[in-house]
């Protein structure tokens, strides 16, 4: 049995297509590859309806999925996470139909699991056994994880003002733990530095394929939590951006498969007012982000000063007639604060995030008071719990 997926250039510039029985990262244009799948062959034999009996988790919708005929999924019991109504919430808001998707109940307490679920499974096949990733903390934990549940070797590169659980976190799974002086960005270098002359396997966001297909079951989630119809708005704090591009990618593979009808949902990126270079370039009619320069945030995770799928973003938010806010730290940690007492939903300050941008864009009439909403808490609360002093 071939392989039912291979690989395509984000942009698309004109290379490729890719096997995906290769290894390959970025384009040979530096773009992102993406993973494209074989629709009418897996459509000829998957039916929604074979999903009540399928497991719990984001491998309900192994198919769809970098899975190879004789691959077995690295999984933690990632995904398959709870889309909770929140009427007390939406009422202090005015809002009839708000939902939360509550991504701190995954593995290592963030949505992360998901992509390193599906990237680690891939790069096993492929043959990796060292995998090596930049992170502002949960990408680096939730690689530890998969890596050791894999048995292959982790390597992660973080920030070295990274708060203590997340250092912790990754030494617990036995990763080795590289303390940088700079950014996310500047981890990336190093750790690209470092591994390339040893044949270290690059699981850097979007610098190879796989980690957005992970991401992508957030959105057959909501579809198929929703009973397949989409919500009118999703709001997704954005630093990298594989789950903006993950979730558009979404509902296009579902209208292939004639899951999911109707108009898709509109994407609200949000982001952070000291480090917002795709909110900068939405509002510029820009097609790529500028670097942004100092970047500082409480929200670690949304401490992305440049992504290098910044048009595949741009490009999602645009087409879904969505849009981009930027929000204060101060309105993050409101924001983690009210989702505590109006929901019992212990959120990072990348969830509070998203509460924020809600709130500006139900003040400026963006979003009408019967609009169906649905916020992304992308992480846990517990690491964080420094930020609420
Ligand atoms: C990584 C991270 C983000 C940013 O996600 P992207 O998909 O890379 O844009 C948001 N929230 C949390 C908690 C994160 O760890």
């Amino acid at each position: 049995m071939s392989l039912t997926f291979h690989l395509e250039c984000s942009v698309p510039c004109g290379h490729g297509p890719f096997n995906a029985a290769e290894r390959h990262h970025l384009c040979v244009c530096g773009r992102p590859l993406l993973a494209r799948y074989d629709w009418t062959r897996i459509g000829a034999t998957w039916k929604r309806e074979a999903l009540v009996n399928a497991p719990p988790s984001m491998w309900r919708y192994a198919p769809a999925l970098p899975l190879g005929p004789d691959d077995r999924p690295v999984t933690l019991g990632e995904g398959w996470t709870p889309l909770f109504p929140a009427p007390r919430l939406g009422a202090e808001l005015g809002l009839t139909q708000l939902l939360i998707k509550d991504e701190a109940l995954n593995p290592t307490n963030s949505f992360k699991a998901r992509g390193m679920s599906a990237a680690v499974t891939r790069a096993q096949a492929l043959g990796a056994t060292t995998l090596a990733v930049p992170s502002a903390g949960n990408a680096a934990c939730a690689l530890a994880a998969y890596a050791a549940n894999a048995g292959v070797e982790a390597r992660v590169f973080m920030p070295k003002d990274v708060k203590t659980p997340f250092i912790r976190e990754c030494q617990l799974h036995g990763a080795e733990v590289t303390l940088v002086d700079g950014l996310i960005t500047d981890a990336g270098r190093l750790a690209a530095e470092q591994g390339r002359p040893l044949g270290w396997y690059d699981i850097s966001t979007l610098k190879e394929p796989y980690r957005a297909e992970g991401k992508k079951t957030m959105g057959y989630e909501i579809a198929e939590q929703l009973g397949w119809t989409w919500p009118d708005w999703i709001i997704y704090p954005t630093g990298g951006g594989t789950g903006i591009v993950g979730i558009w990618k979404a509902c296009e593979e579902l209208e292939q498969l004639g899951w999911v009808s109707g108009p898709r949902p509109r994407l609200i990126s949000v982001q952070a007012e000291g480090c917002a270079p795709i909110v900068r370039a939405f509002h510029g009619g820009a097609e790529a982000a500028e670097p942004w320069h100092d970047a500082t945030t409480v929200a670690d995770g949304l401490r992305v000063p440049a992504a290098v799928g910044d048009m595949l973003v741009l490009r999602a938010l645009r087409d879904s007639g969505g849009g981009a806010v930027a929000v204060a730290d101060n309105e993050m940690v409101s924001g983690m604060r009210d989702l505590g007492r109006y929901t019992g939903i212990g959120a990072a300050p990348e969830g509070g995030a998203t509460l924020a941008a809600l709130r500006r864009l139900v003040d400026d009439g963006t979003i009408g008071p019967h609009d169906r909403v649905v916020l992304l808490n992308t992480g846990g609360a517990l690491k964080y719990l420094d930020v609420l002093d």
